[in-house]
């Protein structure tokens, strides 16, 4: 940035300067009459040569994918990582794990002489925005690394070798620029099982990547750290020892992480005094980093909307629904029939939820978000790691309670359930398969029996799901006046709070008889 000011100021002076010695050639001024021929000569060139220089300094590409800019020795400053552990909150267990291979590369001469060998390939895995990519910085940072990021559909190509060449590229690069961390982002994108998809250019690129890391030698400092959010997804010769041999799970915070996550995302936002961040962290279960980053990002932007000076708590709440349930729709044409839908359907959801004590509803409402044309907020009242098949069974009964409503209240049902149907069949999947919990046995299903057996499967599924939407259709029916107030409320002020849901509630744990008013 400094040398680029420096040009703009040298090539200003000597614009100036030239326009001048024109005029002067034009109309003489007298002022230069010292200048001989050589030197005007001179000026000139040198404009010009600085001229051509600064076009040549703006027009440099700026996102050069580091696989194709191996040529580019001005990349060098660009691939320096300036993020460091301080910058990734939380993952104490993943940091420590780290420091080995840090003091590796910023002490290598010491571990060479001992013949001790750096490990060559970290595995980063774990669901998306945990912090795979901002870790692999933070090693690069912390040991001034240059680092090298590419993603694995950078490397996939139509034609047979192109894709393998690239990854020759980025090993060279590595090597000359080494000490340096080669991040490969969607490793499984090259790197999945070569049995299930043949291939020929995806094979090609996965063999040479394999040969790469078996030909550079400990000397070169160099390490690779793949991401992936499927690590069962990918071949095993490239998890084989000498290789991707670290395998680190990067899972989603839990409320600690959480909290300090959100501490170094408002660092530098003006943020009330009476925020209780940890407050936020406990509304947050099962949000990623990325997310939470993402919420601090929005909480500030609706701030400056709102044409305040300090970030509030409205504003946060604010932001976790824009981040959870998307952006909020203005002047939505709903016909009126299809709010009174939308309020049952969304009713049946809460009511369900409280009764069988699933998560804590925070907010139910029928104003439209992103796609979903009503919503409950919730979150589970504390952090879960074991999840037993009855509360399994419960979030299934929730889930199919809106659809179950909408039958109750209309005897007909509407399209409106498409979700909630995909992840209710999915956690009864996972039941079936992964966890043993269907008649089917105590056992995980390979790939090969679901291939061959779907049938069976899917009615040990649908066994499931026909069971939870009968107890959802059975609580509904037994508590049909908390539900018609619930919707009637909704209809009335489209948002519902979980202070007032407790009070509808509370109206109901009176004796029977004030319910038939309400219908
Ligand atoms: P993907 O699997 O989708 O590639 P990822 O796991 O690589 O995601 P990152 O790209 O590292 O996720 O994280 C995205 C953003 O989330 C980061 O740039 C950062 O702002 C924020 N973030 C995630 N985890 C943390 C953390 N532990 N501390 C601070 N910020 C975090």
């Amino acid at each position: 940035m400094k040398k680029k000011k420096l040009i703009f100021v040298l090539l200003t002076i000597g614009l100036i300067m030239s326009f001048a010695l024109i005029y002067d050639a034009f109309f003489p001024t007298g002022n230069f009459t010292s200048f001989r021929i050589v030197d005007k000569l001179l000026i000139w060139v040198i404009t010009l040569i600085m001229l051509i220089y600064f076009i040549n300094l703006d027009s440099r590409p700026q996102l050069v994918p580091s696989v194709l800019s191996l040529e580019k020795d001005n990349g060098r400053e660009r691939d320096k990582s300036d993020i460091s552990f301080k910058d990734v909150a939380g993952l104490e267990e993943i940091k420590e794990e780290l420091q080995e291979t840090i003091d590796f590369i910023n002490n290598s001469t010491r571990y060479k002489k001992m013949g001790a060998k750096i490990p060559k390939g970290i595995l980063f895995y774990g669901p998306p925005g945990t912090g795979k990519t901002l870790l692999a910085k933070a090693v690069a940072g912390e040991t001034n690394s240059t680092f090298l990021y590419s993603s694995g559909s950078e490397f996939v190509e139509k034609y047979v070798g192109i894709g393998a060449k690239r990854v020759r590229t980025l090993f060279e690069r590595a090597k000359k620029e080494a000490p340096s961390i080669i991040f490969i982002d969607e490793i499984d994108a090259i790197g999945a099982r070569r049995n299930l998809d043949s291939n020929n250019e995806k094979d090609q690129t996965l063999n040479q990547l394999l040969v790469e890391m078996d030909g550079f030698n400990t000397n070169e400092t160099v390490i690779v750290i793949g991401a992936t959010n499927r690590l069962d997804l990918l071949d095993e010769a490239l998890l084989r020892p000498g290789r991707f041999d670290r395998h680190i799970y990067v899972g989603n915070p839990n409320i600690r992480a959480r909290e300090q996550i959100l501490q170094v995302h408002i660092k530098n936002k003006p943020i009330d005094k009476t925020i209780d961040i940890k407050a936020i962290a406990k509304k947050t279960t099962g949000l990623s980093g990325a997310q939470l980053a993402n919420i601090a990002n929005e909480a500030a932007i609706i701030a400056v909307r709102n044409n305040k000076n300090r970030i509030s708590i409205n504003e946060f709440d604010a932001a976790i629904e824009r981040v959870l349930a998307g952006l909020e729709l203005k002047n939505p044409s709903i016909l009126k029939k299809e709010k009174e839908t939308i309020a049952i359907h969304e009713s049946g959801h809460a009511l369900v939820s409280k009764i069988l004590d699933t998560d804590v509803v925070q907010k139910i409402s029928i104003v439209p978000r992103g796609q979903a044309l009503g919503y409950v907020l919730k979150f589970p009242d504390e952090e879960r790691y074991l999840i037993s098949k009855s509360e399994l069974e419960n979030k299934i009964t929730c889930l199919l309670a809106g659809r179950a409503a909408e039958e109750f209240v209309f005897n007909e049902i509407t399209t409106g359930a498409k979700d909630d149907l995909n992840k209710a069949t999915e956690i009864a999947r996972e039941m079936v398969c992964s966890y043993g919990m269907s008649e089917l046995g105590t056992m995980e299903l390979d790939e090969v029996f679901i291939r061959y057996n779907s049938d069976i499967i899917r009615v040990e599924i649908k066994k499931i799901t026909d069971e939870r939407y009968k107890a959802a259709l059975k609580i509904i029916g037994e508590n049909k006046y908390i539900l018609l107030h619930i919707a009637n409320t909704l209809m009335e002020r489209e948002i519902i709070d979980s202070d007032e849901l407790n009070r509808i509630f509370n109206i109901y744990k009176k004796p029977l008889p004030c319910a038939d008013e309400i219908n």
